[in-house]
């Protein structure tokens, strides 16, 4: 555990001051501090409370969106320029993970699952596109049978694996960030909503009790965002999505739910994915809402999800259940800028955002230290405001999401 950093008071100075205490803040402050940089980190509740304290601890590879689309929106070589961006964010994490120490249940392999037959030949062409293309070499189309020998999942025609994921415990691997960037300097506060002016101009960041001075601003809030700096929020869209933790299972049925302790994902468009904890209990999630609200009664609603896939599981305890807002934005690829001089983003990760937050904290790093060409990638990809903006995505957004889960349930 880590101890809790104490909260502002009163007025100080920094070179930058970061606002928010998930990967894209932590990791920000991290590299901005190796550099040299006087660094403030705001949190508004703890470090790690928002997505990055509570995701299904997947470090996937490239970006969420495919490369098809990637290709048609960018070109070929600026795509390929964001796939090697994913598979260094990937190194990343496992870089970051060594030098600090940080101890969070770091292993390898995602079995993405065809849930429906026309997702074989998606799934075989993705991993024949991927490997001329790009030369990636860490993928394999694994048949029924063989998916059958990895796993007891029901309901699947067929699978991709990628050895060049990984997986994590999520809360673990961002507090370690956290002490990280403690050990390296960075002072940070907790319970401190930071406020910053919305037109960048200015490099001074606002809390309850004090403020920051700064020359530049890092807002790393995702989709806790809220209405701090209503351009931006019209950007992305909050998403609520659950997981469940099942007490340990007994140890007979452990590698016959994973044999090889991969992370395992469908291809359904309401994603389900799974993973085992160190102590042996499975942590899948499944199911997402578009309200403002959870459901009051988590674990029911995440569980048929999982027993669908594992029937197997009908006597086992669900003992937690909890959720989180994922930042979607419309073509599923982030969201970076600056406004005005003062103020830097990343965010829209898209439920991608261990690996490409991570990444977007380095860049951010550079881009503040003078070299900004990881970060103009990834901002060159256009962005889309939601229809509508702040006040009226919600009503499209809904009736869009409800129309594609729709079909995930008809089998379309
Ligand atoms: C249930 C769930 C499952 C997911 N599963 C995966 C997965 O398996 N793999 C994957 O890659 N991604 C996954 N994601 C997405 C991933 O967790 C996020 O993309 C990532 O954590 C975003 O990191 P972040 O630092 O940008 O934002 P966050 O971690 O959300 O941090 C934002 C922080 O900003 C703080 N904040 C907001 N406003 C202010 C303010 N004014 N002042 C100070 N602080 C403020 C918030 O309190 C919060 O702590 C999942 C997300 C959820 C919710």
């Amino acid at each position: 555990m880590l101890a809790a950093f104490p909260a502002l008071e009163g007025e100080i100075e920094a070179d930058v001051c970061v606002i928010g205490g998930g990967y894209t803040g932590l990791s920000a402050a991290l590299h901005l501090r190796k550099k040299g940089y006087d660094v403030v980190l705001l949190e508004a509740e703890r470090v790690g409370w928002g997505a990055s304290g509570r995701n299904g601890g997947h470090v996937g590879t490239g970006q969420r969106a495919d490369q098809h689309s990637i290709e048609r929106w960018v070109g070929l070589e600026a795509a390929k320029g964001l796939w090697q961006t994913g598979l260094d964010a990937v190194q990343k994490v496992c870089d970051l993970i060594h030098e600090h120490q940080i101890d969070c249940e770091l292993g390898s392999g995602n079995l993405h699952l065809a849930a429906k037959p026309r997702d074989v030949g998606e799934l075989q062409e993705e991993i024949e596109h991927l490997e001329s293309h790009y030369g990636y070499q860490h993928l394999a189309y694994l048949s029924p049978d063989a998916v059958a020998e990895r796993t007891s999942a029901q309901g699947f025609y067929g699978a991709m694996l990628d050895d060049g994921c990984r997986h994590l415990h999520p809360l673990k691997y961002a507090l370690g960030l956290a002490r990280a960037a403690a050990e390296a300097g960075v002072r940070i506060y907790e319970g401190t909503r930071g406020q910053p002016a919305a037109d960048g101009r200015s490099g001074e960041v606002k809390t309850a009790d004090g403020c920051v001075r700064a020359r530049h601003i890092v807002l790393g809030c995702n989709a806790y965002l809220g209405n701090l700096i209503p351009r931006l929020a019209g950007n992305i869209m909050p998403i609520n999505n659950f997981v469940i933790a099942t007490e340990p299972l007994p140890s007979h049925l452990l590698p016959r739910i994973n044999r090889d302790n991969q992370s395992m994902s469908d291809t359904l468009f309401v994603i389900n994915y799974w993973k085992l904890s160190e102590d042996g209990r499975l942590l899948f999630g499944g199911g997402e809402n578009y309200s403002s609200r959870f459901p009051r009664d988590i674990k029911a609603f995440v569980r048929p999800h999982m027993l669908k896939i594992y029937p197997e599981l009908e006597d086992i305890e669900i003992e937690y259940g909890w959720g989180g807002a994922v930042g979607i934005t419309l073509n599923r690829m982030p969201d970076f800028g600056r406004i005005g001089d003062c103020i830097w983003y990343a965010q829209g990760f898209s439920g991608h955002g261990v690996p490409t937050a991570t990444m977007a904290g380095h860049l951010l790093a550079e881009a503040i230290d003078g070299d900004t060409t990881g970060f103009d990638l990834m901002a060159s990809v256009p962005t889309h405001r939601f229809p509508g903006g702040t006040l009226l995505r919600w009503p499209g957004l809904v009736a869009g999401m409800l129309f594609y889960s729709l079909r995930d349930r008809l089998g379309r």
